[in-house]
């Protein structure tokens, strides 16, 4: 009888701790994100016999996997992804110097992809500009990038994106947890021991509070949607009634960045699992998705929340929103439709793209449904939307969703 009662007891107690993780999905779609094996780049500088031009990817986020002299003044920096099949995303970062001041020509080459980010430069890593124009030789029947630039004793860097590593991240969370409607905490480590940010907003007690999740920089080089996520969240921490009001009414779970190993590791898209994250939603294979997966499940029910929007922050080629048909009914169904066009009516001579889809693979817009039932967007910038656009539209796109949420 004893027994009896104990076996009943170890059930319940098993399927109540299995109620509190993320579960697992069969997607119409299905990829299997079993981990794969990556090749590592080899840190350090790189000093081509006789030239006097170095080069070195010895800090966090840098991507450069030789450097060689073609000929006299003419250099060529090879970038390969960690492993492959692999989007095609060549990332590249790192920095360049010289004995004396001249001028050199650089190819830009990828053995195994095609160009995709215009470059930008750097004097001191905090501050970029677009590479000019003039300094940039593309031949149309070419898959690599030439640039002309000026390389001396002081060092010039040259990336993909705005460099923004996990210390970058960290910095800027550290910042907004400044404000007392934030809290800042990690919910788990990374396959090679990074932190999983969160930032938890909102003011006064959590429980029974509706959540909106937010996500970003699962796909390490798509710098562009984290810059949009910051303007978004500074919005909402903003000190006017709106937001105050969204505050008091709501909780935010924001995760900024989903592939610290990536994004560190200089990567084009996966992570140190060489897995892509954004197809890692069924199963939760890697423990990046796992754990963030989990937290959210773990979070909304012991304080009975229900999450009613994912918002996940992208790049690609331009900017563009991925939501769901009309035939998907969230909890919050209809919103998306007022929301772009809020975000329309606010921005003149913007018209948000919108991507209207069914569920089909394990990606976390669909996640948000099968797990929460609720809306889920991915909120895509175009790699060479304007930075100050960006900025614009974060903080423009927070005010017409904090402005719908607390009417509702
Ligand atoms: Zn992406």
């Amino acid at each position: 009888m004893y027994r009896f009662i104990f076996l009943c007891f170890a059930t319940c107690c098993l399927l109540a701790c299995r109620s509190f993780e993320a579960t697992p999905y069969d997607f119409p779609t299905q990829v299997d994100t079993r981990t794969r094996p990556i090749e590592m780049q080899q840190k350090g500088v790189f000093a081509p016999e006789g030239a006097q031009v170095y080069a070195d990817n010895q800090f966090d986020g840098a991507r450069l996997n030789d450097f060689s002299q073609l000929e006299e003044g003419h250099f060529q920096a090879t970038i390969l992804p960690e492993n492959s099949p692999i989007n095609p995303s060549p990332y590249y970062a790192f920095r360049l110097w010289a004995d004396q001041a001249r001028a050199i020509r650089l190819r830009l080459h990828y053995p195994e992809s095609k160009h995709r980010y215009w470059p930008k430069i750097s004097h001191d890593g905090r501050t970029w500009q677009r590479l000019d124009s003039a300094a940039v030789l593309y031949p149309p029947d070419s898959v690599d990038l030439s640039l002309l630039l000026q390389v001396g004793p002081d060092t010039l860097w040259v990336a993909a994106q705005e460099v923004t590593n996990s210390g970058h991240v960290r910095a800027w969370c550290e910042s907004m947890a400044a404000h007392p409607d934030v809290s800042f905490f990690s919910v788990g480590q990374s396959v090679q021991g990074r932190d999983l940010f969160c930032l938890d907003v909102g003011h006064g007690p959590a429980r029974g509070k509706e959540v909106v999740a937010i996500l970003s920089r699962q796909h390490p080089p798509e710098v562009t949607g984290y810059l949009a996520l910051q303007a978004f969240l500074e919005e909402v921490l903003a000190d006017h009634a709106l937001s105050r009001a969204f505050r008091a009414k709501y909780r935010l779970l924001v995760y900024p960045l989903m592939n610290p190993d990536g994004v560190d590791l200089g990567h084009w898209r996966h992570n140190a699992g060489g897995i892509d994250l954004n197809r890692d939603w069924a199963y939760y294979h890697q423990p990046e998705t796992r754990q963030v997966a989990n937290h959210l499940v773990r979070t909304s029910r012991s304080d009975r929340n229900q999450v009613i929007l994912g918002l996940d922050f992208h790049s690609t080629y331009y900017d563009i929103y991925y939501t769901f048909d009309n035939s998907m009914v969230s909890s919050i169904h209809g919103f998306k439709d007022f929301w772009l066009m809020g975000i329309a009516d606010a921005i003149p001579g913007y018209h948000p793209h919108d991507a209207p889809n069914v569920i089909a693979g394990p990606v976390s817009k669909n996640w948000f449904f099968t797990q929460f039932g609720a809306e889920g967007i991915t909120y895509e910038i175009g790699d060479d939307t304007p930075r100050d656009f960006i900025r614009e539209k974060g903080k423009k796109s927070a005010r017409e969703m904090m402005q719908l949420l607390v009417l509702r």
